[in-house]
């Protein structure tokens, strides 16, 4: 077992302890405690699929994944198999649909109101980015709101901002994932988000304010600071210097240096970038932090790869199961009316 691997175990143990105080400050002293994004992911899924096969025990149906490609970007191609084999290891059954590149807008929306209305497809998702042609945001807004895993259809951002979650989007369920099991405390803490999309940056930024009182269990209670490319560069430091919690959603390499993180910082690299690794001759997956020299800084780190990004893929699955029951249990509900 290597260095980083007892450290989580150790950790793992003293998480949500009382322990958890100390244990931050000792890390501060020292590198910063890497979070295994893989190996957390993995644990997920395995707690994932006893509750599937717990809910198909009970008669329940088998959860049901259908995506959407739409074109041929390599990268697209590759998250979507990730996540049917993510899919198949814990127990949910999936499909993909590809549609070449010139498929219209309106054959697309077709596609996802069959989608809808098969009763035995349980979560739909389209794989972003999708071709110039087409406004992703009608596509979004087309999911059923209780079929949508992404979490991206207006309604489920919506609720998320009112902190009564339906479905939440997956990387901002993952960063959140990755913060509890990590035993990091965000309450009343300076969180920083730099990016603020709608798919990824501005719910992450919702649900570190979200209010954990009124019986939201996921609140997070944050002073949040949402930073975005029109923070001036010079400027970006003062907000970042000043954070417990910096979460990094933008895709620009490097952005974040030592220089502008707090001693014992916690930081979530979501950024992944593709950059030309001249020594190796080929090309290699970085995030937005500088990973080497923020590292030596923070209490916390996520690395890119094995950080954010299977935890996302493990949180889709959550979403999976979670949409799966959603509509179960309005199914039963509307049957106990007629
Ligand atoms: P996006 O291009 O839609 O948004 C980028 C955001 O960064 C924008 O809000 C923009 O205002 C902000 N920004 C730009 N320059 C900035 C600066 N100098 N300082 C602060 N903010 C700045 O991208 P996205 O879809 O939100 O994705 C962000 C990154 O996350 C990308 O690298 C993407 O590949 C990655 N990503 C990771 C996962 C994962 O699971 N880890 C999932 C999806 C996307």
């Amino acid at each position: 077992m290597n260095y980083s691997r007892l450290h989580l175990k150790i950790f793992n143990t003293l998480s949500h302890s009382s322990h958890n105080r100390r244990f931050s400050k000792q890390c501060s002293l020292a590198a910063a405690y890497v979070i295994n994004g893989k190996q957390i992911a993995k644990e997920v899924q395995v707690e994932l699929k006893a509750e599937i096969d717990q809910w198909k025990e009970e008669g329940n149906i088998v959860p049901h994944l259908t995506a959407v490609l739409v074109g041929n970007d390599p990268g697209s191609k590759l998250y979507v198999k990730n996540k049917m084999k993510a899919a198949k290891s814990v127990g949910i059954t999936s499909a993909v649909i590809e549609k070449p590149h010139q498929t219209s807008q309106a054959e697309l929306l077709d596609v996802v109101a069959m989608l809808n209305a098969e009763p035995s497809i349980n979560a739909v998702l389209v794989q972003l980015p999708l071709p110039k042609h087409m406004n992703e945001r009608t596509v979004c807004d087309a999911v059923h709101p209780d079929k949508d895993v992404d979490g991206f259809h207006m309604s489920n951002i919506g609720k998320l901002c009112l902190d009564v979650p339906n479905l939440i989007p997956a990387t901002a369920f993952a960063v959140w994932e990755l913060l509890k099991r990590s035993g990091i405390d965000t309450f009343g803490k300076n969180a920083v988000v730099c990016g603020r999309s709608k798919n990824i940056g501005m719910p992450v930024a919702a649900l570190l304010h979200s209010d954990g009182d009124n019986g939201f269990k996921m609140g997070m209670d944050a002073t949040v600071t949402t930073c975005h490319r029109y923070t001036p560069a010079k400027n970006l430091p003062e907000f970042t210097k000043n954070a417990d919690i910096i979460i990094v959603a933008v895709g620009s390499p490097n952005l974040i240096t030592a220089d502008m993180v707090k001693e014992g910082a916690t930081v979530i690299d979501v950024g992944i970038n593709r950059i030309w690794d001249a020594k190796q001759e080929r090309y290699r997956l970085v995030g937005d932090v500088d990973f080497e020299g923020v590292s030596k800084k923070a209490s916390f780190i996520t690395p890119v790869p094995g950080g954010v990004g299977p935890m996302t893929v493990a949180m889709l699955m959550k979403n999976t199961l979670q949409a799966a029951k959603i509509q179960t249990k309005k199914k039963r509900e509307k049957t106990a009316i007629h």
